[in-house]
């Protein structure tokens, strides 16, 4: 890795900025890219964008960004505003609930937006391929990734099998867990793997109906089968951890499925499933989010437990921030390698100290098994939910809004005090 800013060929028609892995975060990085009128590739394995239910919540801050690339309204047509979500446990019912209204004066945005990421993934694709700074390179394998003097060179396998090399000025790599580009910059991913697979089944049952108290985000807590049961526009989602040495086909046996959601409610014409999905849940975090030209965002970044909703949320915030970052390199507004290292610093940081940390502290909260412990979470749940300013900073923080406000989105080095997070 020779890699010298110096020297590095600028972004242009012959070197643009390419973006490995067309998701939610690689395409939010190169619509950001293109609206600054940036060349962009993106390379994708798939011949077509993923239509999976996976992620479904988006948080204020989130929904602020993706309001510059003009997403939000879009969003909002066809997602579920929820302006509140509860904490509960299994025995004892409904325990705290808080209100993103309270921070009514801090965002335009004061609630979740459940929505699946198909259609976000559905909203972005539809504008990158009008995009005329765009080129959309489906069905596209990175095999291979090289970094010299003046820029990457990537190795990629298109639709018919055949390799060709493409020269880059940067590279974003958006291509999850697995990430090639991770791999072949040598980075560690480091952190565990919870003992338990997740299951997650969505049903069109209406779950409020059967029990009138439920919202429509709720964390419920137990030490045997803890649930996080929330609604989207198309369904009700309940996942679960599964019994430990529990086996994929037993996870899918309908009867068992049926058996699971009969123990959220009774519902005796039987739930029919329309969704339903079982996998392995991960804490980790690359040991750098910047090699030379080459950024990680996203899942090849940093992977997290789903309760809190932040994972995918923090990275189309890597999205935009690298985005920023580039578009401010390529206009010559910006030292690249300040810029770089920011990137690297701030959005490592934020992976670490909020979305790790809270993420894994939310999953221990719901699976405690020490019975004190738990009536301790349950205390302190209380008396945060009671406490008008408590319950402000609480919420703040959940929905990521304080790590923006501690270190903005693409914020210029020199606003920052960088020499704290190295
Ligand atoms: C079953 C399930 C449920 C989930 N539920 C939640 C949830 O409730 N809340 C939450 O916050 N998050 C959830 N997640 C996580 C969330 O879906 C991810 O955080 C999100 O998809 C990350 O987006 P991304 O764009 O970084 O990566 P991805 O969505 O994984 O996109 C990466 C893209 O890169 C492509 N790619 C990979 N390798 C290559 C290569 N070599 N060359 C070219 N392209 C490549 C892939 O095909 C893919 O399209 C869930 C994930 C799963 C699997």
């Amino acid at each position: 890795m020779t890699w010298d800013p110096v020297t590095a060929q600028p972004v242009g028609p012959e070197r643009p900025i390419v973006v490995v892995g067309a998701g939610p975060v690689g395409m939010t990085a190169a619509a950001t890219l293109a609206h600054a009128g940036l060349p962009v590739v993106v390379v994708e394995l798939h011949p077509e964008p993923r239509p999976d239910w996976r992620a479904s919540t988006f948080h204020a801050a989130t929904l602020e960004l993706l309001e510059t690339i003009g997403i939000t309204d879009q969003m909002h047509a066809e997602g579920l505003v929820v302006p509140t979500y509860q904490f509960r446990d299994r025995a004892d019912g409904l325990v705290a609930e808080f209100d993103f209204r309270l921070l009514a004066d801090e965002t335009r945005y004061p609630h979740r937006l459940q929505l699946n990421q198909q259609h976000l993934v559905r909203m972005l694709y539809d504008r990158l391929r009008q995009d005329p700074n765009v080129q959309l390179r489906f069905g596209t394998e990175l095999s291979g990734l090289r970094v010299e003097d003046d820029g990457p060179v990537l190795a990629l396998r298109g639709p018919d099998g055949g390799v060709e090399e493409l020269a880059a000025s940067y590279v974003v790599g958006a291509d999850g867990p697995r990430s090639a580009v991770r791999n072949a910059v040598g980075v560690a991913f480091e952190g565990f793997t919870y003992p338990e697979q997740f299951a997650i089944v969505s049903t069109s049952v209406d779950l409020q109906q059967l029990v009138p108290d439920l919202g429509h985000v709720n964390y419920v807590a137990d030490p045997q089968e803890w649930l996080f049961i929330l609604r989207t526009p198309e369904s009700w989602r309940v996942l679960w951890p599964l019994p430990a040495g529990f086996a994929v086909e037993q996870a899918e046996d309908p009867d068992y499925l049926q058996s699971v959601l009969q123990g959220v409610a009774p519902y005796p014409p039987g739930y029919p499933v329309v969704d339903q999905q079982v996998y392995r849940v991960h804490q980790r975090v690359a040991a750098a989010m910047r090699v030379g030209p080459v950024l990680l965002a996203g899942d090849a970044a940093h992977i997290n437990s789903p309760i809190g909703g932040v994972g995918l949320n923090s990275g189309i915030h890597d999205a935009m921030d690298a985005a920023r970052r580039l578009a401010r390199i390529a206009r010559g507004d910006g030292d690249a390698e300040a810029e770089l290292t920011a990137y690297d610093l701030v959005r490592r940081t934020v992976a670490v100290e909020y979305v790790q940390a809270d993420t894994q502290r939310n999953t221990d909260r719901l699976r405690e098994r020490d019975e004190a412990v738990r009536r301790q979470h349950q205390d302190d749940m209380r008396a945060i939910a009671a406490d008008p300013e408590k319950a402000r900073a609480y919420i703040r923080r959940v929905s990521l809004l304080e790590s923006v406000q501690r270190f903005g989105i693409g914020r210029p080095p020199a606003e920052l005090e960088l020499e704290a997070l190295r």
